[in-house]
């Protein structure tokens, strides 16, 4: 997809601090962190949001979540952390192309993002 950050990302076109890799995902560190482990995983398809996961996409996202355990348990989250998913502008999504945030390391409030 053009114009898309993530995709370019994906595409090695912008530079990424790397986390974790598979054919379908690819995870790296957020440039504005909220918590000491802030990690975005990101599908390797251009999902542009929440609202457009279907049937014929879903194995991205599914991978997605079998990352969060995996990259959880490597980056020492195992007394918690938290996934979040922004979609459109109210939910204060800012890259279009669908990402879960995984936060963690420190003890987490109410709020966050
Ligand atoms: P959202 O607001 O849910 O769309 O999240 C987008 C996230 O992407 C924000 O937390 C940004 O800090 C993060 N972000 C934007 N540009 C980059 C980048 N080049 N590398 C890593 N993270 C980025
Ligand atoms: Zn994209």
């Amino acid at each position: 997809m053009d114009n898309c950050l993530f995709c370019k990302i994906i595409a090695g076109e912008i530079p990424s601090t790397k986390v974790f890799e598979n054919e379908y995902v690819l995870a790296f560190r957020d440039i504005n962190p909220q918590a000491p482990v802030h990690v975005l995983v990101v599908p390797k398809a251009h999902i542009p949001c929440m609202d457009a996961v279907n049937a014929e996409n879903s194995v991205y996202v599914s991978k997605c979540f079998e990352a969060v355990a995996e990259i959880a348990a490597a980056e020492g989250l195992g007394s918690g952390y938290r996934v979040i998913c922004n979609c459109g502008e109210d939910g204060g999504q800012t890259v279009m192309h669908l990402h879960f945030h995984l936060l963690g390391g420190v003890k987490l409030g109410e709020k966050m993002l």
